[in-house]
């Protein structure tokens, strides 16, 4: 392992983050990461105090020299407001792809799918998500709902070589290609075309209702799933719940020159400031990080330690089951039984 700290980029965002931001950069230092963290401010206090973007430009200066950012989930207002800053970082950094892998921890946490571990391929930068849209009359707003062909091509290349690396035997892929004949039909056929290119990974392709469904009842028969924006965004909650609790998944947005880790997860602001969150889904974000600066070593030391913590039925609430469970803890106690097993 090299010596040389590698800068990242930090955010502790809003509602939860600062507490699960804490307990996951204590467990990677105590783990001997090589980190030169720099923190910047974005989210609800930057927004309160005049910063109409929600961040400062100092802080994409960081972001663009550092090209690793560590961030944990941000508020952003709903049917209103201001613009959300996750959408705009993963837009304005080259964010194409978000891979959000999710796994069942049976019998250490509570499923009714223990044989679910599929990672889902999200498109990060077009669909609904471009935030174009406008109201036409008081009672008529419209929404643009962009599709590229080259962002088909590139998230799709991503999903099919990701399952080559990985070793995943299949990629499937969601579309509402019989409605939205143009935008869902062009990523409908680019899949189609690429993969042709890859004989050795079985494909298929779903729309994405009954998709959605064989995914809630039946989330084992998928290994790779390759969607549009929204659905993937929506259909990673539901693979992360089933699985035990949204607040277990971690998330890797991945651009040609920078990346972004974070818990697929929100600021939870309903159970902000007691100190209850489970940090699991920003420590996993956080260990796909490690990986993707080279540090695999030290990865795979806060993976096992972060297992053995599951496995030891040591859960915060979300996670907790009577009968199942060993003991109930808190964020900061989570954390230091992580450290414990390191
Ligand atoms: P949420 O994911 O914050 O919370 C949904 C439910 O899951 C809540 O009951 C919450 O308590 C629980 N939960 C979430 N994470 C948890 C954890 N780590 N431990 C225990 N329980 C956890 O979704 P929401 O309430 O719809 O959104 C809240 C805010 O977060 C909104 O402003 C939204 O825009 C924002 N958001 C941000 C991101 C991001 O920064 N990447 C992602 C999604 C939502």
């Amino acid at each position: 392992m090299s010596s040389t700290k590698t800068p990242i980029t930090v955010a502790y965002g809003d509602g939860i983050g600062p507490e699960i931001m804490e307990a996951t950069l204590r467990i990677l230092d105590a783990a001997g990461a090589q980190l030169e963290p720099e923190v910047i401010e974005i989210g609800e206090k930057v927004y309160k105090s005049g910063g109409s973007s929600g961040i400062e430009p100092s802080a994409w200066e960081s972001l663009r020299r550092n090209k690793v950012f560590l961030k944990a989930p941000i508020t952003t207002p709903q049917g209103g407001g201001f613009k959300s800053l996750n959408v705009t970082a993963r837009t304005t950094l080259g964010l194409y792809a978000n891979v959000r892998p999710c796994q069942a921890y049976h019998p250490y946490v509570e499923t009714k799918h223990p044989n679910l571990d599929l990672v889902i391929i999200r498109e990060n930068e077009e669909d609904l998500y471009t935030g174009i849209e406008h109201r036409q009359t008081d009672d008529v707003y419209q929404c643009l709902k962009l599709v590229s062909r080259p962002g088909c091509e590139k998230i799709i290349r991503y999903a099919f070589e990701y399952a080559r690396a990985y070793k995943r035997h299949k990629v499937t892929c969601f579309t509402k290609d019989n409605i939205m004949k143009m935008t869902d039909g062009l990523f409908r056929k680019v899949f189609d075309e690429i993969a042709v290119e890859y004989p050795d990974i079985q494909n298929e392709h779903w729309i994405i209702d009954i998709g959605s469904a064989l995914l809630a009842d039946e989330p084992e028969r998928f290994g790779v799933i390759v969607t549009l924006n929204l659905y993937g965004d929506i259909i990673s909650d539901i693979a992360a719940q089933i699985a035990g609790s949204v607040g277990m998944g971690g998330s890797a947005n991945v651009g040609d020159q920078c990346a972004m880790f974070e818990a697929i997860h929100g600021s939870a602001p309903d159970i902000a400031g007691r100190g209850i969150a489970n940090p699991s889904g920003l420590i996993n974000g956080a260990i796909m990080m490690l990986v993707h600066i080279g540090q695999g070593e030290v990865a795979a030391k806060v993976h096992n330690a972060w297992l053995c913590t599951i496995e030891d039925g040591i859960h915060t609430g979300d996670v907790y089951q009577e009968g199942v469970s060993q003991r109930r803890v808190g964020t900061a106690e989570f954390a230091e039984a992580v450290i414990e097993r390191l």
